[in-house]
Formats: structure tokens, C-alpha cells, sequence
């Protein structure tokens, strides 16, 4: 009987989380990756937001207790402000966005948003404030204005048209025969990683959430891909408290504060320049990433102009 109840119990979960009015797809999907004993405290309300300003106070976190994730990761975000997250795979980056998201507790330490503790305000209320742009964006078997109607889905066709030129995906969508009612995902057409990740933009453009996840994707985008993205994110993240897990130059070098983490602390911090005069952990990652680029830019060129 457990065997049938664990599955259904997850369902009945899942569903619950829709009527609670989450706003992403992806979301839905990384409710399985998150602890399920994670609820409302009795008496708990809604985020009251006036900045918003983000501060991790000494965080800690594991997922298991042998083996600290984060350690001791104090840092805030003004309101308005960007900071970056940089650091190698599994440092705990990713980590940070679900913690903030409230997907886990803390298991030291504290997360306020504007002065108060997540865990004492409703998620519901934690997760309307939030933007989300993840990495890998799923889209729904739908047309591809249904797809960005989702962030808010009493805007208008206008609306949503507004929203689309913004993310730098508009130009794509009016090429298309059928236009906004191009039918997507998996039974329509396969839109590669920089289309639907400006069709998560576009979405978030219409949420219009005070404060904004950014988690960048890490496949090898080109060049002018890349260009229009950053162009459409900067256009999303100004004047919104912002946190970005940054795998871009780009990024990086407009963010307020730069974290570089490694195992689970904060190695070094800094802006772009300050960091590049410190020549540690980020210079030698900005050096590594800068010939990269230069090495993809020669080859390009002498590809075009043979
Ligand atoms: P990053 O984003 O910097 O690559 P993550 O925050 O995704 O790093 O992961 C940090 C560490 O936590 C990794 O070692 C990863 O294997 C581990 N981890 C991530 N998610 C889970 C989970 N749900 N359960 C156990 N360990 C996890």
C-alpha cells in the first residue's frame, strides 16, 4: 500500500502547488528536486516588500548531514542591485537560487527579504515575488503566446507582444507562418536553447516579479545569440533586485558585487575590477573564459572571411 500511497501522496502535492498559483512549468519540475516537509508556519504572512533587499546571514546548508554544501555564506543584494554567483560546478551555486526560492531550509544561519525570515512568511507570497529564469526552460505543448502568457495569464496579446520584443524574441515569432499561435514543445516546433530561453524571459517580463533568479545556461551559445540574451536579461533585471548565477563574461562585469564560491564558502568577492587586481580564484576563471572567446572569435572570422 505504500508503494501506491507515495506516488499519489506526490500528486496530490504537485497538485496543491498549482492551485497555490505557481506561475512556472519548471517550477513544477523542481518541486521534485526539493524537501517536501517545507510548509507554511502556523500564523505565517505574507511578504511585505518595500526594497526588496535579499541578506544570506551565515548560512549553512547540507542536503545530507555528512557532507556541508554551504558553509557560513553571508552577503546581501540592495534593493535594485545585481550580484553575481561564479565558481566551479558543484560549489554550490545552484544551491543558493533554491534556497532562496525556499525549495529547502536553511540548516544555519538565516535568509531575510527585507527584514523578514522566509520561514516565517507564505510561500505563496515567497514565490509571487520571484522571477525565475532557469537554465533549461520547458515549454508546454501549446502555441508559443500561450507559452509567454503563462507568466501572467490575464495580459493581453499586446501585452504579450510587448513582452516578446523586450526578451528579443519577437523578431523570431513574427517570422513564423502561423506567428503567435506556432504550436511548441514536443509535438510543435523544437525551438533551440536561446529561443526558449528568451520565451522565459518574455514569461518573466510579464510577471514582472520584484526580484529576479537568473541562472545562466552554460551550453555554448554564439555570439549574437548570447548578445541579444544579455541585452534582453539587462533589460529585465534593471531596477529589480537581482541575483545571477553567471556563466557569461558579460554578466559578470555589469553585476554590483561579484561572489566567486568554492566549496560552499565565499572564496572571494568583489566588483569585476577588483577581483581582476586581486589575481586569484576569478582572474585566473576570467582569463580561462577570456581566450576561450577570443579562440571562438578568430575561428568565426576566418570562417566568414576565408
Ligand atoms: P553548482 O550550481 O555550483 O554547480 P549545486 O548547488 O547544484 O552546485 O550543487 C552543490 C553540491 O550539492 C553538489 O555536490 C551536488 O552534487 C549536491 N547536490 C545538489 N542537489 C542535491 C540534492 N538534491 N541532494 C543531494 N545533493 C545535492
Amino acid at each position: 500500500l505504500l508503494q501506491i500511497y507515495r506516488p499519489l501522496n506526490m500528486i496530490g502535492f504537485v497538485y496543491r502547488e498549482l492551485r497555490q498559483g505557481l506561475t512556472d512549468i519548471e517550477e513544477m519540475f523542481k518541486l521534485l528536486d526539493r524537501d517536501p516537509e517545507i510548509t507554511d508556519k502556523p500564523g505565517a504572512r505574507p511578504l511585505a516588500i518595500t526594497g526588496p533587499v535579499i541578506r544570506f546571514e551565515n548560512v549553512s546548508f547540507h542536503y545530507d548531514p555528512d557532507r556541508a554544501i554551504l558553509r557560513d555564506v553571508s552577503f546581501e543584494v540592495p534593493a535594485g542591485k545585481t550580484v553575481a554567483i561564479v565558481g566551479p560546478t558543484g560549489a554550490g551555486k545552484s544551491t543558493i537560487s533554491r534556497l532562496l526560492y525556499r525549495f529547502y531550509d536553511v540548516t544555519g544561519g538565516r535568509i531575510t527579504i527585507d527584514g523578514q525570515d522566509l520561514r516565517d512568511v507564505t510561500q505563496e507570497s515567497l514565490r509571487a515575488t520571484i522571477g525565475m529564469v532557469p537554465q533549461d526552460t520547458v515549454l508546454f505543448n501549446d502555441t508559443i503566446g500561450y507559452n509567454i502568457q503563462y507568466g501572467r495569464p490575464d495580459a493581453s496579446m499586446d501585452e504579450v507582444r510587448d513582452a516578446a520584443r523586450m526578451a528579443q524574441v519577437a523578431g523570431f515569432i513574427e517570422s513564423l507562418p502561423k506567428g503567435y499561435d506556432t504550436p511548441v514543445g514536443e509535438r510543435g516546433l523544437k525551438l533551440s536553447g536561446g529561443e526558449k530561453q528568451r520565451v522565459a524571459i518574455a514569461r518573466t517580463i510579464l510577471k514582472a516579479p520584484s526580484i529576479l533568479i537568473l541562472d545562466e545556461a552554460t551550453s555554448a551559445l554564439d555570439t549574437k545569440t548570447e548578445r541579444d540574451i544579455q541585452s534582453a536579461l539587462d533589460d529585465v533585471s534593471r531596477d529589480r533586485t537581482t541575483v545571477v548565477i553567471a556563466h557569461r563574461l558579460s554578466t559578470v562585469i555589469n553585476a554590483d558585487e561579484i561572489l566567486v564560491l568554492r566549496e560552499g564558502r565565499i572564496a572571494e568577492r568583489g566588483s569585476h575590477a577588483a577581483l581582476l587586481a586581486q589575481d586569484g580564484l576569478y582572474a585566473q576563471m576570467w582569463n580561462r573564459q577570456r581566450e576561450a572567446t577570443e579562440a571562438e572569435e578568430t575561428l568565426l572570422r576566418t570562417r566568414n572571411d576565408p
